[in-house]
């Protein structure tokens, strides 16, 4: 995620407020409930126990004018304990469920929580298929504060992070659960809509078009996406020959509609820029949107990055930004949302590297200068990067302190084992996810030394790092 400079920062905040029940232990021998939380501290709420998603087949039908939407879902997952019963989030009104093609009970113990109880108990390790059918109004609904929904009349677009599908699908909804989706959207015959990976079928009605889009390689719930409306739509390949979809809505104005194109034209080169840096990038298609939508920020959307206008391809930051989650947050993703630094702190680093290094010379000297120019600055510093807590994910300090927490590391342990560092983290990880833990032990293989006091100065102190060698600042 990036939020838009200064002035739509304000608006673009995500309110996060509110904790949840934590999940009762499970009995040890008889089917028990699954949990209502998969154990993120930030959102306990968030995600479910005692199944693990393999793939979501998810079938949505608007007419976009009207505000509502109705869908079916199919969900393939494993039990991961017996089963008595288990839950999905979904904030939309349920009118049946049916479990390996039964009918089950349903209940919802909160508006976030559908609670569905098979017929029979489910043993581990058994794979079974939850079918659901819902509708509503989603622009209506707020949970705890948040309203995820983009839309207006004419368009829709989802982008939401850390929640966004109980808005528009049920699922385990977090990062730790990663499946393969098919999605397939329903719109008024002459709309458009586009959704992650490639089209696989577009199949025209009457009245209506549906377009079925796959993502066959594992994606985090918040990052499965879909826009409605009008869009144009240019494709092509990369160098390294992965197929790009770029859409940009036909509700801007004709001269945006120009400049936003010749900003996601800009992806190819900027991915291929990534991969000499990263290796190889980690899906099957790439591409961007542009919304005529104001969410307030950009969001890296698996395969496809959704952008509001910004202009034209002067603002290529943002792709390097987003187009870099592909490979931190996407490809991996966090273990818990506390992580969220090594998404952010990631992706601004080569945000800056890409856009000439902020205006210094060299990286290095950007994050002297950085340091520098928030000398004076105790606010930047008094928030610990490593646990920022969720009413501060989204923090410039998450992203800024993030990325100079990145160059200090390089500065310390040097460029040949930072980039072995970089690339075995996006390599070994594909498709997975991993903590700051993680990554500072396998920072600490790659470089050979204890890098304990350096991690703390710079992601768990509340105050500036000491000038020092030993914190990468010379
Ligand atoms: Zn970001």
């Amino acid at each position: 995620m990036r939020h838009r400079p200064a002035a739509v920062l304000a608006a673009a905040l995500l309110v996060l407020a509110g904790a949840g029940a934590a999940p009762a232990a499970p009995a040890a021998d008889a089917p028990a409930a699954g949990a209502a939380g998969i154990g993120d501290p930030y959102f306990p709420a968030d995600g479910n126990g005692g199944y693990d998603v393999r793939h979501y087949d998810v079938h949505v039908s608007t007419a976009v004018a009207d505000g509502r939407l109705s869908g079916r879902a199919t969900i393939t997952a494993t039990a991961t304990q017996d089963l008595a019963s288990f839950h999905l989030d979904l904030l939309l009104p349920v009118s049946s469920v049916r479990v390996d093609g039964r009918p089950a009970a349903r209940d919802r113990p909160d508006r976030h929580e559908l609670r569905i109880t098979p017929a029979a108990p489910i043993p581990a390790g058994r794979s079974f298929r939850v079918s659901v059918t819902y509708a509503g109004r989603p622009g209506s609904v707020s949970w705890r504060g948040e309203r995820a929904w983009v839309a207006n009349r004419h368009e829709i677009v989802t982008m939401g992070q850390p929640q966004m599908a109980a808005w528009w699908f049920p699922a385990n909804d977090h990062p730790r659960d990663k499946a393969t989706f098919d999605v397939s959207v329903r719109v008024p015959r002459g709309r458009q809509a586009v959704s992650n990976g490639r089209l696989v079928e577009r199949t025209a009605g009457r009245r209506w078009t549906v377009f079925h889009w796959r993502q066959a390689d594992p994606m985090a719930t918040y990052l499965a996406f879909f826009a409605a409306g009008d869009f144009t739509l240019e494709r092509g390949r990369t160098a390294a020959g992965t197929p790009y979809l770029l859409a940009v809505s036909e509700r801007l104005a004709p001269g945006e509609r120009r400049r936003a194109m010749a900003l996601l034209r800009r992806t190819p080169t900027i991915q291929a820029w990534l991969e000499r840096h990263l290796g190889r990038y980690p899906f099957r298609s790439t591409g961007g949107l542009v919304t005529s939508l104001d969410p307030g920020f950009a969001l890296e959307n698996q395969t496809r990055p959704t952008y509001p206008y910004l202009g034209g391809a002067g603002q290529d930051w943002i792709v390097a930004h987003e187009l870099a989650h592909q490979w931190f947050g996407d490809g991996v993703s966090l273990e818990s949302w506390r992580d969220i630094w090594l998404n952010e702190g990631l992706a601004t680093w080569f945000e800056v590297r890409w856009d000439d290094y902020g205006g210094s010379a060299s990286m290095p000297e950007w994050l002297t200068a950085t340091w520098e120019s928030h000398a004076d600055d105790p606010s930047f510093w008094d928030l610990p990067v490593d646990d920022p807590g969720r009413n501060r994910l989204f923090d410039e300090a998450v992203y800024v302190r993030g990325a100079m927490t990145v160059q200090a590391l390089r500065n310390r342990i040097g460029a040949t084992a930072f980039d072995t560092l970089l690339r075995r983290w996006v390599g070994e990880r594909r498709f997975g996810s991993g903590s700051t833990a993680d990554f500072v032990a396998l920072a600490e293989e790659v470089g050979g030394q204890d890098l304990g006091a350096f991690f703390t100065a710079w992601l768990s102190t509340p105050e500036r790092p000491a000038r020092t060698a030993e914190n990468g600042l010379t």
